[in-house]
């Protein structure tokens, strides 16, 4: 018989930064609301991560109740980098890591935490494999989606083969979704054939989720109402987002600090005092996250045209990314100096709150989209692959929360003319006023979705009772 009254959640992250921001966001409230939280990612993640935030014990977790362990993904010197294809790595990591994971689980349930054992595993949808391992040990299995509902419906209509590839309509109407023109699906289904191990995963996401306990989403209910509602007809599912630092949500708690961790350098003073003696609404912050990259022409058309637009701008460029920027003297022109400033990595979340931030240029990874909602900046939406094309699509048409980059059909990118026009239509005229004040109102409803009694707090209290009542 069970002694115990505190649960314990095993949090499965996928090794990559976009997977395991949210995730140590949902982690934070859990263990606020008493639960205890291994939190578990690759080794060679970890690692990464301690080199570059001179971290050796994971402490920037801040939190009693959250502790960090490791499984092995097959490539602890490196991760999906040292694997030939990203469909090696996967398949490497999918029987590795299902054998880690379960000798992880039996230590956990043996070694120190004998006295509370894990209750449940919380999962990156991408490895389904971990809720096989968690009903192997009897335990309850959630899996976390860390796209949003209108991307996991759209994979698991590939999945159910109620989407046929390749692609075959101009046009395709699902459940609880706007429509979309086959360009607006994810690059993976557009593209087809373009990125098979990905493909694999994102359409695999949701192979055995009938088993699943709950299915946990990093959005919230009136951001994606109606297709929310469709997929809770199927699934166990309870919106839980937006994950963000609470920090960011609340201002009460704003002198808590958590820079969350990086597996890049950042410099996160220089940023701050670049931004602090610009004007307010000033700047324009460019990113592409933590993956995805413009191609060299493209970069090229970029810079040329935030150096036409005269505006102050602040753009990551990631160091694997420097040698796209345009070469010559372009950078060392003193005009280019004097209003941009280019780093490797930044505080995106301190830089998207700070007053002098005009607009965001953004390829709409997930994170970067519900950041920037939550924080009220509006964008301009450079999407370059996968989940990016179709939250492009709901970022301009449906919450209309910002504007989109047309890429010329013949060219293959967005010339500079067309981004430049997007950046005075944002900076400059009526409509990006309109825009503005939009990403305000959906900043008010993020923050209430969190808020005590708000739709995702109600989840996840719902979400810790039953836990709760599982572990006593
Ligand atoms: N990010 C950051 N600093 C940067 C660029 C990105 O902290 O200079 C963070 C950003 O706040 C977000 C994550 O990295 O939480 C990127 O996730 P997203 O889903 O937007 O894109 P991905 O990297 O998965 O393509």
């Amino acid at each position: 018989m069970k002694t115990k009254d505190v649960a314990r959640c095993l949090v499965l992250a996928y090794p990559a930064q976009g997977h395991i921001n949210p995730m140590i966001q949902f982690s934070k409230r859990l263990a606020h609301k008493g639960i205890n939280i291994t939190l578990v990612t690759a080794l060679s993640f970890w690692n990464q991560t301690k080199t570059n935030n001179n971290n050796n014990d994971n402490n920037f977790l801040f939190s009693p109740n959250i502790h960090s362990e490791s499984i092995s993904d097959g490539y602890d010197d490196g991760g999906h980098l040292a694997a030939s294809s990203i469909e090696i790595y996967k398949d490497t990591f999918w029987k590795v890591g299902r054998k880690t994971l379960s000798d992880l689980i039996r230590k956990l349930m043996v070694g120190n935490y004998n006295n509370n054992p894990v209750d449940c595993v919380i999962y990156d949808s991408f490895m389904p494999w971990a809720l096989d391992v968690a009903k192997e040990f009897g335990i309850l299995g959630a899996v976390f989606c860390t796209q949003p509902c209108a991307v996991n419906n759209i994979y698991f209509h590939v999945h159910k083969n109620l989407i046929e590839l390749p692609l075959s309509e101009s046009e395709y109407s699902l459940p609880g979704m706007v429509k979309l023109l086959a360009h607006e699906l994810p690059s993976f289904l557009y593209e087809y054939g373009s990125y098979p191990g990905y493909f694999d995963i994102v359409t695999g996401q949701f192979s055995n989720v009938h088993k699943a306990d709950w299915v946990l989403a990093n959005t919230f209910y009136e951001l994606e109402q109606e297709v929310i509602e469709w997929l809770s007809k199927i699934w166990p599912l309870n919106t839980i987002g937006p994950c963000i630092p609470s920090m960011y949500l609340d201002e009460r708690l704003q002198e808590d600090k958590d820079y969350g961790i990086s597996i890049h350098n950042q410099n996160i003073d220089a940023c701050i005092k670049w931004l602090n003696d610009k004007p307010k609404s000033s700047v324009i912050y460019v990113s592409f996250g933590s993956m995805a990259g413009p191609t060299e022409k493209q970069t090229e058309e970029l810079a040329y045209a935030l150096k036409i637009s005269n505006h102050y701008f602040m753009w990551v460029v990631r160091a694997s990314e420097q040698n796209k920027l345009p070469k010559g003297t372009f950078m060392e022109d003193s005009a280019l100096l004097e209003k941009g400033l280019i780093v490797t990595w930044c505080p995106q979340l301190q830089v998207l709150t700070h007053d002098a931030v005009g607009c965001f240029i953004s390829h709409c990874g997930w994170n970067s989209t519900l950041e920037a909602l939550c924080l009220g900046v509006p964008m301009i939406a450079m999407p370059v692959w996968s989940d990016q094309i179709t939250n492009a699509k709901y970022v301009k048409d449906v919450w209309n929360m910002g504007l989109k980059v047309v890429v010329d059909e013949v060219e293959g990118v967005a010339k500079r003319e067309t981004i430049l026009d997007c950046i005075k239509e944002m900076m400059e005229s009526e409509k990006g006023n309109e825009i503005r004040e939009n990403a305000m109102k959906w900043k008010n409803l993020a923050k209430d979705s969190v808020d005590e009694g708000g739709s995702s707090d109600k989840n996840i209290e719902e979400f810790v009772s039953k836990l709760a009542q599982y572990a006593a």
